[in-house]
């Protein structure tokens, strides 16, 4: 190890936050109107303009988006969703929300997105939707999925938690399937803090979204919160406390802004990563299609260990010696304690997802990131590859 390593510490991510931010926020505390109201209104009307999609549904998180996303297209109790394993835990915990069970799906070895071949292997009788999820912001092989689900006459809800901004041949994320969720979690590439997004196209959908992320309160009731002050409402259905703030819609609002320059700064970081790191034997970078782009929320690493003397785990503190952090998407659902407990899954069930978690590792990726460190990441790598490669 040079004497490079000392001093810089580079953190896995930093939010990409200013004085925008700042002045929007304390504007909604002065306003004195902190839940949802006109500035979420607002974040909906942008965020649905900026993808395209016809409505925007504001949301708590992207779980509360998944939930209510399924709830809509009808999963109820007994039904099968499919889930790629290689994803975070709310993708699968929020189809136990509604009695109906998780199934696990392996990964294309390529893009680490849900593999459509598996789609097809595991539907049965009871499979009632598809949640795929476009990982580290690289669109799934949509075109395969929307024509499995026709033809099985099954639902598509897109965890798009990852994705924001991506294209899949020429169209946003956001406009694709019936439903697709957006995260804006405080490590993802629009934050709130906390904060989801539902597109649809349908209408339907949209209203019942509306009713059921606020206690089910019928649509015209809700201005019981505005200026008109009616003291009227009615209970429609037993709901759910899933709305946003205006709060966090205001910081919404000034990142919905910056989210293309955001972008932009990502793909110039990937692009760095890409050109130092691609001609190592020992690594492999992430897989680009010509017909989608990704939002780089992450960029993801994958090791050839046979041409290692160490292992993921031992390059993942090599390199936070040398003052990187970084971390692993995912460790497979189907690994995971409740899901072998409750639907009996073991190691072995899903061999490529198995096999490509043993070797990823996640570098940081951000726009708020400085030129020195994205120097230093590359560097702390390099190092790590020259002084562990067979
Ligand atoms: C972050 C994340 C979620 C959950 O988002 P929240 O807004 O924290 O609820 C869901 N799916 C994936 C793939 C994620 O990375």
């Amino acid at each position: 190890m040079t004497t490079k390593a000392v001093g810089l510490q580079i953190p896995f991510h930093r939010a990409d936050l200013g004085e925008e931010e700042v002045h929007a926020v304390s504007e909604v505390i002065r306003s004195g109107w902190l839940t949802m109201g006109a500035k979420t209104f607002e974040f909906e009307r942008q965020f649905a303009n900026y993808v395209g999609a016809s409505h925007a549904v504001a949301v708590s998180s992207c779980t509360a988006a998944l939930h209510l996303a399924l709830e809509a297209v009808g999963v109820r109790r007994g039904d099968e969703v499919l889930v790629p394993t290689t994803t975070f835990t709310a993708t699968a915990e929020v189809v136990t929300y509604l009695g109906a069970r998780p199934v696990f799906v392996d990964i294309d070895r390529r893009t680490l997105n849900i593999d459509p071949r598996d789609i097809e292997r595991r539907i049965t009788a009871h499979t009632r939707a598809i949640i795929p999820v476009h990982f580290a912001g690289t669109p799934c092989d949509m075109k395969e999925i929307m024509e499995i689900a026709a033809r099985h006459k099954l639902h598509v809800v897109e965890d798009a938690a990852h994705a924001l901004p991506s294209d899949y041949m020429g169209k946003r994320v956001g406009t694709i399937s019936e439903v697709t969720a957006f995260s804006f979690y405080a490590t993802k590439t629009l934050t709130t803090g906390e904060g989801g997004m539902i597109t649809t196209e349908n209408e339907e959908y949209a209203r019942r979204l509306q009713v059921m992320r606020l206690h089910g309160i019928g649509r015209d009731a809700w201005k019981r919160y505005g200026a008109e002050g009616s003291w009227y409402y009615e209970v429609l259905e037993a709901g759910f406390k899933y709305n946003l703030t205006d709060l966090q819609a205001a910081l919404g609002l000034a990142q919905l802004a910056k989210c293309d320059g955001m972008n932009v700064a990502r793909e110039r970081i990937a692009g760095r990563y890409t050109k130092a790191f691609r001609s190592l034997e020992a690594l492999e970078v992430p897989a680009i299609s010509l017909d989608r782009t990704t939002s780089w929320h992450l960029y993801v690493l994958r090791l050839n260990l046979d041409q290692l003397r160490i292992d993921r785990s031992r390059f993942i503190r090599e390199l936070a010696d040398r003052g990187v952090s970084t971390s692993v998407h995912f460790i497979p659902l189907h690994l995971q304690p409740v899901y072998q407990r409750d639907y009996h899954y073991k190691a072995g069930d899903l061999p490529a997802a198995e096999r490509e978690y043993e070797r990823s590792l996640s570098l940081p990726i951000y726009s708020a990131m400085r030129d020195e460190e994205i120097e230093h990441v590359i560097w702390a790598v390099s190092d790590v590859v020259s002084s562990c490669s067979r």
